[in-house]
């Protein structure tokens, strides 16, 4: 399939990408969502604004007890980082079961997260880690928390104006990542996120429900700490009133099953 003519921008600064940004233009990162869907005309912008080669948007760094991670730091870059690894594990872990070793070295945080494709791997351990998503745009910067970012299918709290330029991960003492994959794109049936710090849990999962989301229901059943006895309680929680996708290879009633044996996955992983 090939996508309509569209005009391709190359800009060298995050200004510079910002000015171009119009009604008709696209950002393009690694192109791994994006271009899939301009071929099939599901997407046909006029322009495309490639910031895969802006370098000061490719970076993991430690700074005062967050791990910072610029927009266009790869999958497979933030899989291979020590310092994700050791201050927030969830999100490395979700890094490497990303697609194929193909995707992960094109494929971008800050792509992943715009589009937010509700069977992405991040939403989920960038809910549970509690980070934030710095995002700039004409009028500034401003710093959108994960719990208010993700806000239905491919929906987020990103203006069509801003440009993700940083996601920043608070250190977790434990956090881990487990996904049942799609047989055949990998992408998350159901993923589920649990990362520990400061006595209290979080858990979110993707996958289950039309955007990645909290679930206070296990969380409370959590507040007690992490027992064999609590685990169970708690992963038997997972989803409940949630209104949880179906489609012909996992239905509702499956989805919720699956989410259940994730989060006891997940958190015995931890424990
Ligand atoms: C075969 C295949 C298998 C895959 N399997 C998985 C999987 O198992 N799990 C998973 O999570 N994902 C999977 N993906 C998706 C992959 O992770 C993509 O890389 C990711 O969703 C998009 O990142 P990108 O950098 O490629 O973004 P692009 O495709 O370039 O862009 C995606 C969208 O985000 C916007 N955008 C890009 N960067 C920014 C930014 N900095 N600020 C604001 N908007 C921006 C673009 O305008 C576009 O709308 C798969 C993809 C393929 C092709």
């Amino acid at each position: 399939m090939i996508p309509v003519a569209f005009d391709y921008h190359r800009p060298s600064s995050v200004d510079e990408a910002i000015e171009l940004l119009s009604d008709d233009a696209k950002l393009l990162a690694g192109g791994h969502s994006l271009l899939p869907a301009m071929k099939l005309r599901l997407s046909s912008p006029g322009a495309l604004i490639d910031i895969g080669r802006i370098a000061e948007l490719n970076y993991i760094r430690e700074d005062g007890g967050t791990v910072a991670i610029g927009a266009t730091t790869t999958h497979h870059q933030i899989e291979s980082s020590a310092l994700v690894s050791a201050n927030a594990s969830a999100l490395a872990q979700a890094a490497s079961v990303i697609g194929d070793p193909q995707v992960r070295n094109k494929g971008t945080i800050g792509g992943s997260l715009a589009h937010a494709d509700p069977a992405a791997d991040y939403p989920a351990a960038i809910l549970a880690l509690g980070a934030e998503i710095v995002v700039r745009g004409p009028d500034g910067a401003r710093s959108i928390p994960a719990d208010e970012f993700f806000i239905d299918l491919f929906l987020t709290a990103l203006a069509p104006d801003e440009i993700i330029t940083e996601v920043r991960v608070p250190a977790a003492e434990k956090s881990a990542y487990v996904k049942f994959p799609h047989p055949a794109s990998r992408f998350a049936v159901v993923g589920c996120a649990v990362a520990s710090a400061g006595g209290a849990v979080k858990v979110a999962f993707t996958g289950v429900a039309n955007a990645a989301f909290r679930d206070s229901g296990v969380e409370e059943a959590l507040s007690g700490g992490l027992s064999e006895e609590s685990i169970a309680a708690a992963a038997a929680r997972a989803a409940d009133g949630q209104e949880v996708l179906a489609d012909h290879f996992a239905g509702e009633e499956y989805r919720r099953h699956l989410a259940k044996v994730f989060a006891r996955k997940a958190l015995a992983a931890i424990a």
